[in-house]
């Protein structure tokens, strides 16, 4: 049985095809400038490498359409014809409140998904367009949808309602819904397995550390709080994110700098975190070099961002009442050994205690705490497209 996993942003769409015998990969790729001028196709299959294809696409169909002739290629396709694809997982954003798992996707699921567009304006049409193109190109095989929202849909009353008046919760959903559900949940399961333990027996506090970044306290499998709110924008700082700040800060400098609603978005998105405080990138491996050669603000703004983990970790360690594993994940969770041991250092007192020589590991499985460690320190690779294709094949069966 293959799998293809799709995952459509406003104008990028990845992919990947797996084959859910061994789950191995059989292509991946990422279509870029979707609807731009310069549009182009790369994938990656074990057998002939990197293909680039530079041809316009207009449109996420277009997109799509490219796609599936690139993974039928007679000279560099993963698959001789489209039969093969026996379904497709599609990754959306939100969901609100309506699924807490995984769905095959019918009318009603798009009517639910397309109420949802409120509360993820920039990510659920793309989604949507994906899963309305594979319908129209794919008219035989079934579609599930998996929510980066739905892990989250655990979380008590008391982790997700916000102090505000209730009736904003009634009237508009207004509470916290949290993100990189797939990304959390496929941590939880791998750190289970890796410590040989039953994850309902376990306490998990797993952070995801890319450009997007968020924290979970996961209580037995189930996701009990975690950083990102009622959008991507709350909790940690990230590489353009503010995360958490004063929500008075946002009426004051509106009317200090003359913003508009949209301009306080875009700046609060796209021009703060790690990126604002330091002037220099958004990029961490831009940001850490900077540090090295002495840019005091680029140190401040790593230090920021470790001192926010951290802040977090300690937080959730309260709620879970304990911790088994704290787990590192994404990007700069996967690849920074500097950040990991910065943000562990004073959380000894909580029995968290990193090895600085294990520690020194880039984007592969592995315990780097100390023997005598009461929490296991891991760092655990996300798969959120495996976690979609596991999510296809369980709901097709
Ligand atoms: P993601 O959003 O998970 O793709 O993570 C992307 C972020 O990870 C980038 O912005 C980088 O800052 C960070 N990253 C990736 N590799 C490294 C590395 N070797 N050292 C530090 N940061 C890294």
């Amino acid at each position: 049985m293959n799998i293809l996993v799709i995952n459509c942003g406003s104008s990028s769409l990845k992919y990947q095809l797996l084959n859910m015998q061994d789950e191995s990969q059989l292509a991946q790729g990422l279509v870029e400038r979707i609807g731009l001028e310069g549009s182009r196709l790369k994938q990656e299959t074990p057998d002939f490498g990197k293909k680039v294809i530079e041809t316009d696409m207009k449109d996420h169909k277009a997109a799509l359409e490219n796609v599936l002739k690139a993974l039928t290629n007679e000279e560099f396709g993963a698959i001789k014809s489209l039969d093969e694809i026996n379904a497709v997982g599609h990754r959306v954003v939100h969901a609100g409140e309506k699924y807490s798992e995984s769905v095959i996707i019918n009318d009603d699921v798009i009517k639910a998904l397309e109420e949802c567009i409120e509360l993820a304006p920039l990510h659920n049409p793309p989604n949507l367009i994906g899963i309305r193109a594979i319908q129209e190109l794919l008219p035989s095989v079934q579609n599930v949808g998996v929510f980066d929202t739905a892990f989250h849909q655990t979380m008590p009353e008391t982790s997700y309602i916000y102090p505000l008046p209730y009736e904003l919760y009634e009237k508009y959903g207004i509470r916290r819904y949290g993100f990189h559900g797939t990304s959390h949940r496929y941590v939880a399961q791998r750190t289970a397995e890796i410590l040989g333990k039953d994850v309902k027996d376990l306490k998990i506090i797993s952070c995801h550390l890319g450009n997007g970044a968020s924290v979970c306290a996961i209580k037995g499998g189930k996701s009990v709080a975690t950083s990102m709110g009622f959008t991507p924008l709350e909790g940690l700082v990230m590489g353009t994110r503010s995360g958490d700040i004063d929500p008075a800060i946002v009426t004051y400098i509106m009317e200090k700098e003359n913003l508009s609603t949209d301009e306080v978005n875009n700046l609060l998105n796209k021009k703060s975190g790690v990126y604002g405080i330091s002037g220099v990138s958004s990029d961490f491996r831009d940001i850490e070099d900077a540090a090295a050669d002495g840019n005091k603000r680029a140190q401040l703004a790593l230090d920021s961002f470790d001192l926010r983990v951290k802040k977090y970790i300690a937080a959730y360690a309260a709620i879970l009442g304990g911790v088994d594993a704290l787990v590192f994940t994404a990007g700069l969770g996967e690849n920074s050994a500097m950040n990991r041991e910065s943000i562990c250092q004073n959380l000894e007192f909580m029995g968290v205690e990193i090895d600085a020589e294990e520690n020194k590991v880039r984007g592969k499985e592995k315990i780097v705490s100390k023997p005598s460690s009461k929490v296991k320190v891991m760092v655990v690779p996300t798969n959120e497209e495996l976690m979609i294709a596991r999510d296809t094949l369980a709901l097709l069966k």
